[in-house]
């Protein structure tokens, strides 16, 4: 390891790797450090939207083929309740976990980007990290190491979790798509996420509010889909994570700044956790080039707050059984006030830009006995 770098990552996942590409990319001499080996998987729902992809683009990374499948838009079911939304233009995708993390590594090497896995980051000082092989100086560190960051603890900036805690777990089965859309399945007090992530590949995540369940057990609070998925192969060991919502106090002290699920995790209802990471490496290396990480501070609260109201709304909603089938049965009713919904979540538009008439038909159906 050289002595001393522009840039020191802590945590070589999607949202730190975005950020060094990007990084080296602009001529910044980078290094990734990690305690794992890629390719990396961990519990998600792999949906990445509209203009995540674009952002990986940007980076010179695409969905890997193999690994992939392209969604038009969403499907939420409850009940006998269908509602579909589609994206203004181009696709999400759902994309592997593990194919992710390949495709990005691959793009870190090829830009040149110095990567060291099995190492871990064990403290932060003054002027270094200390890791499992050795110090490591820079003149901008980067925490992304992740929704439970050492990182944050280290630089006091730790809020601890969000009350109300939630928790995810994930599974993929073979199985043909039988649509091009995720869809969503709502039951109380848990929803399940069905991603086509590449040839005949689902995953299915399930959010719930309580610890310690298992993913059988959890299914069967979701007849139709339990239905769906009998008899397909099972292709992965699950994986959980929780609780989901984690706090940071700031997201920049002096030449720290904290990155992806490191710098605030949100609950995963609205599967926007890897597209607003994208976005945000985006708006730290812009701020690194001109060191001023203060700008980094605001654009990261930009793009939280407007990802953290759009989550407290569905979350409201989902809390409340009998407002959540009202929700459903209202954008089943209006198709297209769902895709304008999802345009203006892919566009990072304000959610006033529904329209005045809009919201006012919206509130109607929710109070219509
Ligand atoms: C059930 C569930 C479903 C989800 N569904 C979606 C979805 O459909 N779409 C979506 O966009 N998002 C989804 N998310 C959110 C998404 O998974 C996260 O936002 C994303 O993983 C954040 O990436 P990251 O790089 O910040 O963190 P991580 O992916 O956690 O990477 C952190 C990295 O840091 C490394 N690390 C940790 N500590 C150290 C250390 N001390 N030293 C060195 N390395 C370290 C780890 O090895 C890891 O590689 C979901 C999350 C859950 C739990």
């Amino acid at each position: 390891m050289a002595t001393f770098y522009d840039l020191v990552i802590v945590g070589g996942g999607p949202a730190g790797l975005a950020a060094a590409i990007e990084a080296q990319m602009a001529g910044l001499n980078v290094v990734v450090l990690d305690r794992s080996r890629p390719p990396i998987d961990r519990a998600c729902g792999e949906g990445i939207m509209p203009d995540g992809i674009a952002r990986l683009h940007s980076l010179g990374v695409e969905p890997p083929p193999k690994g992939s499948s392209p969604f038009r838009g969403i499907r939420y079911i409850d009940g006998d309740t269908v509602a579909e939304g589609l994206f203004p233009s181009s696709a999400g995708y759902g994309i592997r976990r593990t194919h992710l993390h390949q495709a990005l590594v691959d793009r870190a090497e090829v830009v040149g980007v110095e990567l060291h896995w099995d190492t871990e980051v064990t403290g932060l000082h003054a002027d270094h990290v200390q890791t499992s092989k050795g110090p490591v100086c820079g003149r901008f560190l980067i925490g992304s190491d992740g929704r439970h960051s050492k990182v944050r603890k280290w630089a006091g900036l730790d809020r601890g979790p969000a009350p109300g805690a939630r928790f995810g777990i994930r599974r993929h089965f073979t199985i043909e798509h039988w649509t091009d859309l995720v869809e969503v399945y709502w039951a109380d007090g848990s929803e399940a996420y069905v991603t086509p992530v590449g040839p005949n590949t689902v995953g299915v995540a399930i959010l719930w509010h309580k610890q310690a369940t298992s993913f059988d057990q959890l299914l069967t609070r979701f007849p139709r889909l339990s239905d769906r998925l009998q008899g397909a192969p099972v292709t992965t060991i699950d994986r959980g994570a929780g609780p989901l919502e984690q706090r940071s106090r700031a997201v920049v002290r002096g030449n720290l700044a904290l990155l992806g699920d490191a710098s605030g995790s949100l609950d995963a209802i609205t599967g926007e956790g890897l597209t607003l990471a994208f976005h945000q490496a985006h708006a730290l290396v812009e701020a690194i080039k001109t060191s001023n990480l203060k700008s980094y501070g605001n654009a990261h609260r930009k793009l939280r707050r407007q990802a953290r109201l759009v989550t407290c709304l569905v979350l409201f909603a989902e809390a409340r059984p009998r407002l959540r089938r009202r929700m459903v049965r209202a954008l089943a009713a209006e198709p297209a006030l769902f895709s304008r919904f999802l345009e203006i979540l892919v566009d990072r538009l304000p959610l006033s830009s529904l329209g005045a008439g809009n919201i006012f038909r919206l509130a109607r159906r929710l109070v219509a006995p």
